[in-house]
Order: structure tokens, then sequence, then C-alpha cells
């Protein structure tokens, strides 16, 4: 295994990326990809194996991205492959409904009970969206009231003060989103309760749904404020309205049963995807009986979808989910305390100012003072800080989130030999 020993020589990569930057917007299929706020070229990424990826040229790196989430238990876990290519010789999509559904959805209700009925579907954004259609439907009010840095997917009406790439590209919003949809969409500050009390008071009996990161991830990772998700709850009870928990990084990932087993917080609906497809599109929403009754054909909210349940994607998740027991969130727990406090004695170190976020196996190294409690305090991080920490760290071969705003994924395959190769890289990035 080698380390990339320059990464702007002729290469096969650069090859892929200028064939890739003809076809695609950015060169990529997804913005964030495409490295625009580290400065440097992409990275091409043709294999993974355990808590390491190999790019085009064959270096190889310790992977923080984690396939954005879905690879908890590594990439390419053996018994994860095993089912896929068991699944694969019956067939693909065959159009009506699998074993292999009701397997991962009993599996999924086990470890989320809130999730009483649930639907899959082939995307997190599709599931976001199909959620809020549901408290929609189910209460008869048009306003939806999320929170800003949070991202719940590239549907219109969520795209509005949200994270992730629009954070990495300082956006506000997207063009092409109607004036009208944006306007059904509240924003209010993460941690914000008086704000969100504050939005019942003036828009009374017309907020169908709060939709909220139970921990923020999409603009580093921001822990709840104590008694923040306790109050959302309150005050959607209080109101009548529908609390939505996007736990599509944080189910499965935070603990086995998500955010509302960790915090101890039941929402109506939960949102999920990423980990319960095990690497393969996905994503699932679902909660109450008596909300989810409304869902086509049992109700009058339409939803729907081709590829939804496919036998592959259902098989991989059951795998994964199958290597989630209690001794496998112990070891994250673990491995993500080990790596905060190698890091943080790494930038003390080097006499660098940063502050370290985590929960569980959700971690980010802000580059400021102080661990954020807002969006606004987390926006405040000094991002060429974090991209010439992020180049120092990839030209030692390891592979960070290509954004301050995005979280680095632990996985069961980080060992603590590779936590200390990342930390005593670290050593000497924080000095760039
Ligand atoms: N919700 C959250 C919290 C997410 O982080 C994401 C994607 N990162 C989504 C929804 C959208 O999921 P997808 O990219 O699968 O559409």
């Amino acid at each position: 295994m080698s380390a990339p020993s320059d990464a702007f020589a002729p290469s096969r990569q650069a090859g892929l990326i200028a064939r890739a930057e003809a076809l695609f917007p950015g060169g990529v299929n997804s913005p964030v990809r495409a490295f625009r706020s580290v400065g440097r070229p992409p990275v091409v990424l043709s294999a993974g194996a355990g808590a390491r990826v190999r790019d085009a040229d064959e270096n190889w790196y310790i992977d923080f991205i984690g396939a954005w989430g879905p690879a908890i238990v590594g990439h390419a876990h053996p018994r994860v492959v095993d089912a896929v290519r068991a699944a694969a010789l019956s067939g693909f999509a065959l159009g009506a409904t699998s074993p292999s559904e009701v397997v991962l959805g009993e599996a999924i209700r086990a470890a989320v009970p809130s999730m009483e009925r649930l639907r899959f579907t082939s995307s997190g954004t599709e599931a976001a969206m199909s959620a809020l259609r549901l408290a929609r439907g189910a209460t008869g009010r048009d306003l939806v009231l999320k929170f800003a840095g949070g991202y719940h997917g590239h549907s219109d009406g969520l795209l509005v003060e949200a994270g992730s790439g629009l954070a990495t590209l300082a956006l506000p919003g997207s063009a092409g989103v109607p004036a009208q949809v944006a306007a059904s969409t509240i924003v209010v500050p993460i941690n914000d309760l008086d704000g969100v009390r504050a939005a019942f008071v003036a828009y009374p009996g017309q907020i169908a749904a709060i939709i909220v990161e139970p921990v923020a991830a999409n603009v580093g990772v921001i822990a709840p404020a104590p008694g923040f998700l306790e109050g959302l709850r309150e005050v959607t009870a209080a109101n009548g309205a529908v609390l939505v928990f996007d736990e599509v990084i944080t189910g499965f990932r935070v603990a086995r049963g998500g955010a509302q087993a960790r915090y101890g917080v039941t929402p109506d609906l939960t949102v999920l995807g990423k980990i319960v497809g095990g690497g393969l599109p996905v994503g699932a929403y679902g909660g109450r009986r008596d909300l989810m009754a409304n869902i086509a054909p049992e109700g009058p909210v339409y939803q729907a979808g081709t590829l939804s349940g496919h036998p592959l994607t259902m098989a991989a998740g059951a795998a994964t989910l199958a290597l989630l027991d209690d001794h496998a969130y112990e070891r994250l727990e673990g491995t993500g305390a080990e790596l905060e406090a190698g890091l943080r004695a790494a930038a003390v170190a080097a006499g660098r100012t940063v502050a370290i976020a985590r929960v569980g196996s959700l971690l980010t190294v802000f580059f400021r003072d102080g661990v954020p409690t807002s969006t606004d305090a987390a926006m405040a991080a000094d991002r060429e800080a974090y991209a010439r920490f992020f180049r120092a760290m990839l030209d030692q071969g390891i592979l960070l989130p290509p954004s301050q705003f995005e979280a680095w994924f632990i996985s069961l395959a980080h060992d603590r030999e590779l936590i200390q190769e990342t930390v005593s890289a670290a050593r000497t990035a924080f000095r760039a």
C-alpha cells in the first residue's frame, strides 16, 4: 500500500477526471465529489476493502468518507457481498413484493419500534419528500418547519437553507425552486426552541410538520442541545403537527435504534437511508400506524417506486443490520473516542486551535474555537485551514470528507492501528 506521491502527475485518474468533466456537470454525479472546497482535483475511487479505498492510480487511502454513511461495517464486507451475490442469482427487480422486503422491514421495525409501518424508497431524498407529503396529507396543512443547515435531500421544498453540498458551495438555496414552494418552508436556527415556538404562534394551525436531523450532520456534526428534541416533541404534540426525524445519517449509526433511541425522544415519522441499504440505493420512511394508513393504496396520499424494495438492496441491508449488534456499537463508540482524543492531542501538539464535535462514530474537526451549537457558528469555521489540512492528510494516504461541513464516518473496520496511523498523519497535517 502506498500513499500518493504526486497527485498531479499524469495518470489514469487524471484521464478519467477529464472524461468525467466532459460528461457530467462539475465532472460528478453529486456535487460534493467535485472537491471544489478543498482546492485540488477530486479522486476517482475504483475499489474499497474494509476501512480502505483505492483510487484509479492504485493508491490506497484510509477512508473516512465511508460512502457518506452506508459503509458502517467497512467496504465489501464478505457477508454483505455474499448476500448480494446470492440475491443476484435469483434475478434483480421482479416487479412484485419479494421476501427480502419483509425480512428487512421487520428487522428495521424491531430496531426502531416507532416505525410501526414503513415504506422503502430508492433514496433518502424520496423518503423525506414522501414523509412530508404524508404529514401534509394527514394534517391538511401546508407549511413545514426545518432548521437552517438541515439537509433532507434535494426535493424543491427542502432545498431552503440546506446544508451538505449547499454549505460547501456557500449557496443559500437552489435556483429553480418556485418561490411558492420555498414559501411553504419555514426555517429556524438549529437548537432554537424559542424560534420554533414563535413560528407556531405566527402560523397557528398551519404547520404540518417539523423535520429535523436529530443530530445535525450536514453542516458538520452539531449535537442537539439538552432539551431541544424533547421540546420539539412537546410543541408538535401540543399543536397537532407531525414530528419527523430525518435519521438518514443517524439511523443505525449513533445507536442501533438511531438518535431516537440514543436521546429517548420518539418521533411520529422517521426517515432512513444509507445504512439500511448496505451501500445500495435506498430510503425508507415510516412511523405511527394511523399516519401510515394514509398512504396509497390504503389511503389518499400517493407514493410509489418501480425499484423500491429492490431485492439486491434488501439483501445488502439485511446482511449489514445483522452485523450491527451491541458489541458493534460499543466498538464504534470506542473507536470514535480514541480518534477524537488522538486528534485533539495532535492539534494541541501542533499549537492549532480546533474544536472536535463527535456523536458516536460521527465526527467533525471544526477549524474554530469551541464546538458549534448553531449553523452560524459552524459556518464561521476556517474553510481554508480545513482545505490545507485535508490536502496534507490526503498526501499521507488519509481520505477525509472533502468539505469542512461534512461528517467523518467511522466504521467497524477502522481498527486501532488505522486510527493511530490517522492520528500520526494529523500531527503533521495540523502544522500545514
Ligand atoms: N437526509 C439526510 C440527513 C441526508 O444526510 C441525506 C443525504 N446525505 C439525505 C436526506 C438525502 O439522501 P439521498 O442522498 O439518498 O437522496
